[in-house]
């Protein structure tokens, strides 16, 4: 599958992990939007969050990024977790993927 996340978790391509579990990798993002930029992504591709039904890897996904998050030492400061969906949600990258933004304030609530 020519997916960019897949060939990450298969090492086709290098990134930084920076956290792993069985089930998630968790990643710096390659073009950072916070002094922390963080993306956790389930190693199986599920192209959106519509499309994954799997309720413990969406819990392993959620207890990745906030063990990432701990790991960054962004959790007292405070972090933002973001999952972009579809066109006007911002996705770009086909494969599900939660943002982990830290270490400045991030202003407004949404974004
Ligand atoms: P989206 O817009 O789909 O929510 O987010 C995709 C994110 O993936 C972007 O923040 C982008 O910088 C990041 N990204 C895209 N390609 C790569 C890559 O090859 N390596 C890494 N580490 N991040 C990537
Ligand atoms: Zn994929």
């Amino acid at each position: 599958m020519n997916c960019i996340f897949c060939k990450i978790i298969s090492k086709e391509i290098k990134a930084d992990v920076a956290y792993e579990t069985p089930n998630v990798v968790v990643i710096k993002d390659v073009n950072p939007q916070a002094p922390t930029h963080l993306l956790a992504i389930p190693k199986k591709h599920y192209s959106t969050i519509l499309d994954c039904k799997d309720g413990a890897l969406l819990a392993e996904l959620f207890t990745a990024a906030a063990h990432a998050a701990k790991a960054a030492g962004i959790d007292k400061s405070g972090f933002r977790t973001i999952v972009n969906t579809n066109e006007e949600g911002g996705q770009t990258v086909f494969h599900l993927h939660m943002h982990i933004l830290g270490g400045r304030p991030l202003g407004g609530r949404m974004g």
